[in-house]
């Protein structure tokens, strides 16, 4: 069983992972984007029971999502300010690691059967998507739970 470990800035904060993640997500949203300063999050969403924090203790902050009015809690180092994870009021039984924070951030599949691409309605201008993956121009499922419209690119894309 793979086992992965990643943590915060200054290290107060330690993770390990079981298992490769249920799915990966590339959220391009506002959020997200807030989130890290940067233009997206890629974040591998795994079972909770395979998500343990070995060292520290992680704050929590609630945020209360704008599209799905659901709390989400993002679990950060109040030393260093570094974002671990995610737990969702919404999804209650996964966690969505920030996957930047993970020692090898590399370790993790990116195949087109478990990775998506979101929010792509919102991207950054010069935001390029890769072919072959699923991508959608906001959330893949409502919050009644029915999915939205997929888009698979042909070719590598530049958003605009
Ligand atoms: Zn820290
Ligand atoms: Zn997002």
């Amino acid at each position: 069983m793979t086992i992965a470990k990643g943590g915060c800035l200054c290290g107060k904060l330690r993770y390990a992972v079981k298992g490769q993640p249920q799915r990966l997500t590339y959220c391009y949203c506002k959020y997200c984007q807030r989130a890290t300063g940067g233009g997206n999050l890629v974040s591998p969403v795994f079972d909770s029971a395979n998500v343990e924090i070995t060292h520290g203790k992680a704050k929590i902050y609630e945020h209360r999502s704008e599209g799905s009015g659901k709390l989400m809690y993002v679990h950060f180092c109040d030393q260093c300010g570094t974002k671990i994870l995610h737990t969702y009021e919404r999804f209650a039984d996964v966690t969505g690691l920030y996957g930047g924070t993970f020692d090898d951030p590399n370790w993790f599949d990116r195949n087109p059967e478990t990775t998506k691409y979101i929010y792509l309605g919102v991207a950054q201008n010069n935001t390029v998507i890769p072919a072959g993956f699923p991508t959608f121009d906001e959330h893949a499922s409502n919050i009644d739970g029915s999915l939205n419209q997929t888009k698979v690119f042909d070719v590598h894309t530049l958003l605009d």
